[in-house]
């Protein structure tokens, strides 16, 4: 158990890489605060984690909304009493060439996956410094660093996350607060389920291994990041992409 009696909050976890990595903690000891937009599904994942024996809550959660993110944090202390991992999971595309990408679906992308991070790491610094404790892990993206047709406003907020990553880490690490990031390549879920077989084949060619990854390969490495055998690693970027971006 690696992370036994852990206190870890997800951001959309009601499903997909996030609901992964919440199961997959859960496994390693931790007891999960499952939030997500879709509060339902959230409930529904909590009720799968506790099915597992640790503690779960589920927690609505719109991670661009300020005041919502300070209420979900508040929440989640109270239920728990400390936050040692916050997982800075949720995340949207809304795809277009540059030049027919709308400022509103610019604007919303940088807001939950950019903005989003920031609120919640706001809030986790907060308890984590008082802590002198605490590991928070962002979920960036390979076109972070290749770029990729068609998504100017997701890979330019991925890539802002490897920024306020390392910002956190060198602000906070005399505090005992750690920030890594993973970038994953393209990942088996709902977000890829939309790529048609001859995209998804001209993807798999420019893979070295030959195939796209699970949650679950997501899910292993932000297990180790949130682990003690990560205590030494910080303001780091761990690709998961099976050798497509080297
Ligand atoms: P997903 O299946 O769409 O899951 C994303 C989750 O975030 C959903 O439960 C979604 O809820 C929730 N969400 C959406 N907007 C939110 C908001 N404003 N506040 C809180 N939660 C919100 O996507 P995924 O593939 O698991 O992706 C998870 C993360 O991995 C994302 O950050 C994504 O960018 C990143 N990633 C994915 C891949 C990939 O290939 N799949 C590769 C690299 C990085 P609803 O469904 O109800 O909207």
């Amino acid at each position: 158990m690696r992370l036994e009696g852990k206190k870890a909050l997800i951001t959309g976890a009601a499903q997909g890489i996030g609901k992964s990595i919440a199961l997959a903690m859960a496994k390693e000891g931790a007891d999960i605060g499952v939030t997500d937009v879709n509060i339902e599904s959230a409930e529904k994942t909590a009720q799968e984690i506790m099915a597992l024996g640790v503690k779960s809550i589920a927690l609505k959660l719109d991670v661009s909304k300020q005041p919502e993110v300070t209420g979900c944090f508040e929440a989640f202390v109270k239920a728990f009493g400390a936050l040692d991992i916050l997982v800075n999971n949720a995340g949207i595309t809304k795809d277009n060439v540059l030049l027919r990408m709308k400022e509103e679906d610019w604007d919303a992308v940088m807001n939950i996956n950019l903005k989003g991070s920031f609120l919640c790491c706001k809030e986790a610094v907060k308890i984590m410094a008082k802590q002198r404790s605490g590991k928070i892990i962002s979920i960036s993206s390979v076109v972070a660093f290749m770029g990729n047709p068609g998504q100017a406003n997701y890979s330019s907020s991925k890539a802002g996350l490897i920024g306020l990553t390392k910002t956190i880490a060198k602000e906070y690490a005399s505090r005992g607060v750690r920030a890594n990031a993973v970038a994953p390549g393209f990942i088996q879920t709902a977000m890829t389920d939309v790529l048609t077989d001859a995209v998804k084949d001209e993807m798999k060619r420019a893979i070295p291994l030959g195939q796209f990854g699970t949650p679950e390969d997501v899910a292993n490495a932000v297990i180790f990041l949130a682990s003690r055998e990560s205590d030494y690693i910080t303001g780091q970027v761990l690709h998961i992409n099976g050798g497509m971006y080297m």
